[in-house]
């Protein structure tokens, strides 16, 4: 079947065409809009949503050179995420489905991320564990089955995503700081500083201690020298990075043991991070793990995750009717 996916649950504009499982096309539109205000401003995301949705979609459709009328079914994400961001696709969504007279798809945009892995082979095999960390959520998710999944850790409070971009902030680089830090921080010493590891039990993780520990660091090096920050960018980068991978990855390995699974994946936009992936490569080479690491253009928001999300429900006939609405707030 093809399939139409939109995305638009933050700042990111996508539309997606996938047959039988396979991605024609993936367009995103980037808001900048957002950058000199520090973070995502909601009314201006929804704005930016519906200025890009119409030549998104009719650029998706282009680049996958198939025709409106090939179209089977639509689907798009519910949520969770902002609500004018997610009424925007969503108004759309019901909107192209209905002129079509095909049926619609809901997608959790947090299940997307987990199953864009079944973009690209190779495929995980059932069950894994998929370390989930994007800018809203920290999860450890046990996958039993495509639709069978279980959160078996999370944040109490920040996300990692969260953790990245606040360190940036603090740090005086632009937003979205996550990619930054991550560039940065390629280039110096992971050990120059030592951040503090949180001591959370199970399985669930905290970092807003470690954004106050880090503002407190910055602030008394600042005290002695001013330049401290600008002097130190490589270094300060290298060793917040390092404690995040280390607080993902240890509970990543607590939770491989605990579920006796070697299976593991990471989705989400900080899967995109570079010392995440090596500290991954390594730990798997350590435990025995076969691991999988999503392309870098499915990392981040995209609709091709909404897309393949939307096949494997359209195999079992999953549909909503007219009257869905989007949620903020979406559990699995
Ligand atoms: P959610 O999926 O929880 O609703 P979101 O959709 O805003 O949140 P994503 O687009 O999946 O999140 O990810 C964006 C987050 O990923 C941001 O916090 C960003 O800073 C972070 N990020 C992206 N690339 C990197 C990187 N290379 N290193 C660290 N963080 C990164
Ligand atoms: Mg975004
Ligand atoms: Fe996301």
């Amino acid at each position: 079947a093809t399939i139409l996916a939109i995305e638009s649950s933050c700042d990111e504009t996508s539309a997606s065409i996938c047959k039988d499982g396979k991605i024609l096309s993936n367009i995103i539109a980037t808001q900048a809009v957002h950058e000199k205000y520090g973070g995502v401003v909601p009314e201006l995301a929804s704005r930016a949503h519906q200025q890009n949705i119409i030549p998104v979609v009719v650029e998706a459709i282009l680049a996958a050179k198939v025709s409106k009328k090939d179209i089977e079914a639509v689907a798009f994400t519910r949520g969770p995420g902002l609500l004018g961001s997610l009424l925007v696709g969503t108004s759309f969504a019901k909107g192209f489905a209905l002129a079509l007279n095909v049926p619609l798809i809901e997608i959790n945009h947090m299940h997307a991320h987990i199953l864009a892995h079944f973009i690209d082979d190779p495929k995980p095999a059932f069950p894994f564990l998929c370390l989930t960390v994007s800018g809203g959520h920290t999860q450890i998710i046990l996958v039993k089955d495509y639709f069978d999944i279980e959160i078996v850790g999370e944040t109490t409070d920040d996300a990692a995503g969260e953790a990245f971009d606040k360190t940036a902030k603090i740090l005086g680089l632009p937003y979205p700081g996550g990619p930054l830090v991550d560039k940065q921080a390629r280039l110096g010493n992971p050990h120059a500083f030592n951040f503090p590891e949180p001591q959370i039990p199970g399985l669930n993780f905290s970092f807003s201690g470690l954004k106050t520990s880090i503002l407190y660091f910055v602030r008394d090096h600042k005290k002695l020298d001013p330049d401290f920050v600008q002097n130190n960018m490589t270094d300060i980068c290298a060793s917040v990075q390092y404690r995040i991978v280390t607080i993902l990855l240890n509970k990543l390995k607590k939770a491989a043991k605990q579920y006796n699974i070697s299976h593991v994946a990471i989705a989400g936009g900080v899967s995109a991070n570079s010392g995440l992936r090596d500290l991954l490569t390594e730990t798997a080479a350590k435990e025995n793990w076969q691991i999988y690491i999503p392309a870098f253009e499915y990392c981040t928001d995209n609709a091709a995750m909404i897309a393949i999300a939307g096949y494997y429900k359209y195999i079992h006939g999953d549909f909503v009717g007219q009257d869905v609405s989007p949620l903020a707030r979406m559990d699995f």
